[in-house]
């Protein structure tokens, strides 16, 4: 693959994402350092970013006088969180965030 800014030579690149966590390939420049993707590439990137927001998708419900969270099987799993366990809740500037203990 050829750069569309300089022509040099493409190589393909792995790379993350940090905020997500999130890997994906790319072609990357070696002499400019453009990165671009093609549409297999960014189809995986879109199929990925569906499927963590899905995993992170909670509901609020009513529980007497409290609300409950629920939460989906993939992520109980992934946390061995069973009914009854407990864990620690916390604040910070983006919202709330549950540690199972
Ligand atoms: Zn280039």
């Amino acid at each position: 693959m050829i750069c569309p800014i300089c022509k040099g030579e493409m190589e393909k690149i792995k790379d993350v994402i940090e905020q997500d966590g999130l890997e994906f390939k790319a072609f990357k420049c070696k002499s400019c350092g453009e990165e671009i993707m093609n549409m297999k590439q960014l189809k995986s990137l879109a199929r990925k970013y569906r499927k963590l927001r899905k995993a992170k998708e909670i509901t609020f419900a009513k529980w007497g006088n409290s609300i409950a969270v629920r939460i989906l099987r993939e992520i109980v799993d992934e946390y061995g969180i069973t009914s009854g366990r407990q864990g620690i809740l916390t604040r910070d500037r983006e919202g709330i965030k549950i540690v199972p203990s």
